[in-house]
């Protein structure tokens, strides 16, 4: 079924505290979209890396998440958004959070025979907050990455970290969410020091495989502190220079 013509499916829009972004978006219209720039910069400079312009054109945003690759770039991003898919099927239309329809890698709880993601959402953020988007990959275009790594937050006034989320991707079977050094940095300065303590812990929860198309477990250990540690300071660097 072609559904590609369905209106109002193509809509990136704020309602109310959700930024809401329809099933026929693409990753080009993501990464265009000045409303993603301002709200979520994690979303759409994930989005200007999926693979090239060609690709960012006809793929879109929820196709990203049925595939269910645990390096998606997309779902990745979503991860550190906290974001939930509606699904309609035969029993009605209902939010779900977005990790729940990932059941392994390449597997998906949602049923394309029987069932429809209408939409993708996440909650509008507010205050002081920053996001930002760290990927590894062989070649800059046409593959999935060796690493990737999301990261959200916002600050309190006296630069203490509000809330962290970090999405990480292929370091489990389904995209990753670092809920362990999320815990760890929530409350504490955003400070260089803080962001390689994280670090330490980001290397025990995630569980990088070796890939002999890709990278080894060793080499994806080590970059990947890297990128969370770049991610951080990215992403608190934008959260202090909005007012508070
Ligand atoms: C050359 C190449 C390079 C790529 N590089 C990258 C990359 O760098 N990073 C990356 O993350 N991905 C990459 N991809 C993968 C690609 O970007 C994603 O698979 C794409 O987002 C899928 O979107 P689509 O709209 O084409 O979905 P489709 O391929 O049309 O659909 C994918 C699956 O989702 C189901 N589906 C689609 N829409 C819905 C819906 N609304 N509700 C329920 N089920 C639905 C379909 O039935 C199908 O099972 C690459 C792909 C190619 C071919």
């Amino acid at each position: 079924m072609d559904v590609t013509r369905i209106p109002g499916l193509d809509r990136i829009e704020q309602q109310g505290d959700w930024i809401v972004i329809g099933a026929n978006v693409t990753f080009r219209q993501i990464k265009d979209s000045p409303l993603l720039r301002e709200q979520a910069r994690v979303l759409s400079e994930a989005a200007a890396t999926v693979g090239a312009l060609q690709i960012q054109s006809v793929a879109t945003l929820v196709g990203n998440v049925v595939n269910a690759m645990p390096a998606a770039d997309g779902s990745v991003a979503l991860m550190a958004l906290d974001a939930e898919a509606e699904l309609a099927g035969l029993q009605g239309k209902a939010w779900r959070p977005l990790g729940e329809l990932f059941v392994g890698p390449g597997q998906s709880a949602v049923d394309p025979t029987c069932q429809m993601i209408t939409a993708i959402r996440f909650p509008a953020p507010t205050g002081r907050h920053g996001s930002a988007w760290e990927r590894i990959g062989r070649r800059r275009a046409l593959v999935l990455p060796i690493l990737n790594c999301g990261v959200s937050l916002a600050l309190h006034d006296d630069e203490r970290l509000a809330s962290v989320r970090i999405g990480l991707g292929p370091v489990a079977p389904v995209p990753f969410r670092a809920r362990e050094t999320e815990a760890f940095l929530a409350g504490r300065p955003a400070t260089e020091a803080t962001f390689r303590q994280a670090t330490e812990i980001v290397v025990q929860e995630a569980q990088p495989r070796s890939s002999l198309l890709r990278a080894s477990r060793e080499y994806r250990i080590e970059v990947l502190q890297v990128l969370v540690r770049q991610g951080l300071a990215r992403a608190a660097e934008q959260a202090r220079t909005r007012v508070p």
